[in-house]
């Protein structure tokens, strides 16, 4: 589906009372009766309110929904994207909107701007949206199950990368800077570079291939497994280096030439299949994420390592005895991306057959259609309930708006 960000200057803070209004009903209504919209907006039968439900409804940010046996609506993507769009605007995490530069099978990923012009990355989590129009058989299955929306599958990928990426940069991994989440999505720094799956050659495959290696080594020494490491998802930045010992040499215009060097530096992206090295299938994934560089260099630059492995039973150990190391699974679990959720997010990718980048190459064209195909938003249980809680968040959400409206001016 497309962000398409036209309405968002024209919703006034009474709309966006009201979308808020729908989201938090969507906790426990799969379609939110109309009086109890009003309820939770602070505004039962007011004009401005039916106004409201119009223009949010003309936006295709809710969804009227017929054959029920009550009045009522639901949340659309769109109007989870209006969301979190508004909440990252009030935040100054993004000012506008640019251009689309990734559609993967999970996500859609645009660059934006702030407020000073720095561009960023937003990527909006939109899980199972393939696997859903292909499966139709898990389509009806996941229906049923009152926890599995996608809207609530993708906050929870969305939280988990934020979580890991966090962690992983404090930890000094080169990995984005994760700057902000909200709902489904993340805001995080743009990196300038390609990735490898776009490179054709490299001066030294061999210093590369060692240098990802390592990393994959130093990932499992603090406890984790990346579990989608491949050409898709490491970025290549090319630094010019000069030597500190090198010759410095002079032309005869008087200029130094010095002997510079590129330094390919490989950054790390794309989280939300993360898992500890205590996972029960830790060492397939570890020994998958090493076996997708080693192919990888094979193929594209006729490289293979005189070394076999690492293993697996190498990499990890000591690591698990008590107090050797920095664990950063047991640190993520801590910080609110619990145990559950973590269960929760993989069991749901394995029932809609999410399995990272790999098979990019043979999924049909991506695209999502707004035909009323779309999964009512649930939260997860830590969102407030229809009582004074609620209000509280609301006056929140109704503060007026931003006089800078998001636009699409890059
Ligand atoms: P998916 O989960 O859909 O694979 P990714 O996080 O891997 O999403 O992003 C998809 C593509 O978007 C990447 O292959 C990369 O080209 C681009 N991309 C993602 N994050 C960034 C970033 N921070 N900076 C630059 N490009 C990025
Ligand atoms: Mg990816």
């Amino acid at each position: 589906m497309k962000l398409d960000t036209k309405a968002i200057r024209y919703l006034t803070a009474e709309d966006w009372r009201v979308l808020t209004a729908v989201e938090m009903g969507s906790k426990n209504h799969e379609v939110v009766p109309t009086p109890l919209i009003g309820r939770i907006a602070g505004n039962k039968s007011g004009t401005g309110f039916h106004k409201s439900i119009s223009a949010l409804a003309k936006a295709g940010l809710i969804g009227k929904v017929k054959n029920a046996k009550y009045d009522g609506y639901r949340l659309t993507y769109g109007g989870l994207d209006y969301l979190a769009l508004n909440t990252h605007r009030k935040q100054s995490s993004i000012y506008s909107i640019g251009n689309q530069i990734g559609v993967g099978k999970e996500s859609d990923i645009y660059v934006v701007a702030s407020s000073t012009g720095e561009q960023r990355v937003l990527k909006i989590h939109r899980l199972g949206r393939i696997s859903f129009r292909t499966v139709k058989a898990n389509r009806d299955y996941l229906r049923n199950r009152s926890s599995s929306s996608w809207m609530y599958m993708s906050r929870l990928a969305a939280l988990k990368e934020y979580a890991f990426m966090k962690a992983l940069r404090e930890n000094g991994f080169p990995v984005p800077e994760p700057i902000a989440q909200s709902r489904h999505t993340i805001v995080m720094s743009l990196i300038n570079a390609f990735p490898l799956r776009q490179i054709s050659s490299v001066p030294d495959p061999a210093s590369l291939y060692g240098d990802l290696i390592a990393m994959i080594l130093r990932l499992a020494r603090f406890g984790l497994i990346h579990g989608d490491f491949n050409e898709f998802n490491i970025l290549i930045d090319e630094r010019t280096q000069f030597p500190v010992h090198s010759a410095v040499k002079v032309d005869d215009t008087n200029c130094m030439l010095e002997e510079a060097e590129i330094a390919l530096l490989p950054i790390l992206i794309d989280f939300p299949q993360m898992v500890s090295i205590s996972h029960p299938n830790a060492e397939f994934y570890f020994d998958r994420d090493v076996g997708c560089i080693k192919r990888f260099f094979e193929r594209r630059f006729h490289f293979v390592s005189d070394e076999p492995g690492p293993f697996f039973s190498d990499a990890v150990r000591g690591v698990e005895q008590k107090g050797e190391r920095k664990r950063l699974d047991v640190e993520v679990e801590a910080s609110g991306f619990s145990r559950k959720m973590a269960k929760e997010l993989e069991q749901y990718m394995k029932e809609v057959g999410v399995d990272g980048d790999r098979m990019a190459d043979d999924e049909e064209e991506m695209g999502h259609s707004d035909d009323g195909d779309e999964q009512p938003y649930r939260f997860g249980e830590d969102v407030v309930n229809e009582t004074g809680d609620v209000q509280q968040a609301l006056d929140r959400s109704s503060d007026p708006v931003q006089d800078e409206p998001l636009s699409e001016r890059m």
